[in-house]
């Protein structure tokens, strides 16, 4: 049997290829604390690292109402803002995401 923490970081791994996930809807469906996910994702990343046919991406946290990452009320956003509890996670493979 393998150790829990391994079993942990293949779960993370797995909800996050293909779909955007923020740490505290990854803590709600691994099951475990949300700063416990933070402290597993360096790993995941440096597993994926060796990987190179995918790629961690990492989204600065958005307002979830309107999607706008800097929220500014003076402009006319609504407010107030409805922050991500974290930036969004996910894992793409490497060749589908041409940066130009
Ligand atoms: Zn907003």
């Amino acid at each position: 049997m393998p150790p829990p923490e391994r079993t942990v970081r293949q779960r993370i791994i797995e909800l996050l290829i293909g779909t955007r996930l923020s740490s505290y809807q990854l803590a709600q469906m691994v099951g475990i604390a949300e700063r416990l996910i933070e402290g597993h994702l360096p790993h995941v990343v440096k597993t994926l690292a060796r990987d190179r046919t995918q790629r961690f991406v990492l989204e600065p946290a958005a307002c979830s109402d309107c999607g706008f990452v800097s929220h500014m009320p003076e402009r006319g956003d609504h407010s107030p803002p409805v922050w991500n509890r974290a930036g969004q996670k996910m894992i793409r493979p490497s060749g589908q995401t041409r940066v130009k």
